[in-house]
């Protein structure tokens, strides 16, 4: 399987390397997962592999009774120069799309009881279902883009990314301080409040409103 981004328009194709992704970024899902609003961003790591095509069935793993929907919007970057500042970030973002990231809050339930990693929680294969990109372009995102996700046509999670704790730039900026970033590689920039579990035969919309959608349906 080719682990790559689509993006529009000219239908480029990029190779996916890291995918770095953020928790707790919107004050309204911390509070929902019972936790504080953090004071320094909390990050984790997919491996390229969870990459998957928004539009193919998300196949829930056999290993988990409780997976979970958390839609995101994604950003896509080319080759970052150590230490960016917020004000340069914006220079090093190639694309946005958006994305679930994919969480089997059982097994995470378990790991942070015991202090352990999130990884075989948020790593799983197929744990990152995105949509194609759309390449930036001034006002092409704004804080009041919204993020928006529906099961089986009812509403369940709907934000505007200027709720993110953390915006785009300066989550850019910090991780660059620990990590070489590099052309393909992904950050998915956390969740709104309204997460919950996926059934078998569940249709999802993932929506960053007006600009990339993807919908697909759920199976066992
Ligand atoms: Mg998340």
């Amino acid at each position: 399987m080719l682990y790559t981004i689509n993006v529009d328009p000219g239908n480029q194709i990029i190779p996916v390397n890291t995918i770095y992704c953020l928790g707790r970024n919107y004050a309204s899902h911390a509070r929902e997962m019972g936790v504080e609003a953090p004071a320094e961003p909390v990050v984790f790591i997919k491996p390229a592999t969870a990459i998957r095509n928004g539009d193919s069935p998300i196949l829930l793993p056999s290993f988990s009774n409780d997976v979970h929907y958390e839609i995101e919007l994604v950003v896509l970057v080319n080759d970052v120069p150590g230490n960016v500042s917020a004000e340069d970030a914006n220079n090093y973002i190639i694309a946005y799309g958006v994305g679930l990231d994919l969480t089997a809050r059982d097994i995470q339930a378990n790991a942070k009881k015991k202090g352990l990693p999130w990884t075989l929680a948020k790593g799983f294969d197929g744990s990152a279902p995105v949509s194609r990109f759309k390449k930036n372009d001034n006002n092409l995102i704004t804080t009041n883009t919204m993020l928006r996700l529906t099961i089986n046509n009812q509403l369940r999670q709907q934000d505007t990314i200027g709720n993110m704790i953390f915006p785009i730039p300066a989550i850019i900026s910090h991780l660059s301080r620990y990590f070489t970033l590099r052309r393909g590689d992904l950050i998915f920039t956390g969740t709104p409040e309204g997460v919950g579990p996926l059934q078998h035969g569940d249709e999802v919309t993932v929506e960053l409103v007006d600009i990339v959608s993807f919908r697909t349906k759920v199976q066992k």
